[in-house]
């Protein structure tokens, strides 16, 4: 049995063990980029997805398992507890704690460096430069809910992509 089946059933093991649950976990291997590097939906009741990001669990297989898979299982028992409680709440990580043994504030956080990070930017410009607007201004810009100004000559910068 691999890492990533045998941990997942020890986190089967104590959801049934400390909070009686048994949870019927589907994972999937989908998810790409730098914005999410782990994500638990439910599906139904005490059925849930939890979502992996391929990248990362082959270059950080065991601390990436360790770390986002108790992270994301922790949020199955949390919705399956809970009807409100905030995502990382108090119950999530007291949650957290149960799961993986460890006082919350000493699990070591894991930086994963995504070296990809390119950010896509849009140039704008106005009469005497050129900038490069990240896809948030842009949006912003696109729908009409910002304005961006030349810190220079004060003139509107408008996209020229
Ligand atoms: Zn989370
Ligand atoms: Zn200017």
């Amino acid at each position: 049995m691999d890492f990533l089946a045998y941990f997942l059933d020890k986190l089967k093991q104590k959801a049934s063990f400390y909070y009686g649950l048994s949870l019927k976990i589907e994972l999937s291997f989908d998810l790409k980029g730098c914005r999410l590097i782990g994500q638990c939906k439910k599906l139904s009741s005490k059925n849930y997805l939890i979502r992996l990001h391929a990248k990362l669990l082959k270059e950080f297989n065991k601390i990436y398992i360790k770390d986002v898979l108790t992270h994301e299982f922790a949020h199955a028992i949390q919705m399956e507890l809970f009807v409100k409680s905030k995502p990382h709440s108090k119950e999530w990580k007291n949650i957290v704690e149960v799961l993986s043994g460890v006082e919350y504030a000493k699990i070591d956080k894991v930086h994963y460096n995504l070296a990809d990070k390119k950010r896509e930017t849009y140039p704008y410009a106005c009469s005497c430069s050129k900038y490069h607007l990240t896809s948030v201004r842009h949006k912003k810009v696109a729908k009409k809910r910002a304005v961006y100004m030349c810190k220079k000559c004060s003139g509107v910068l408008r996209f020229i992509g």
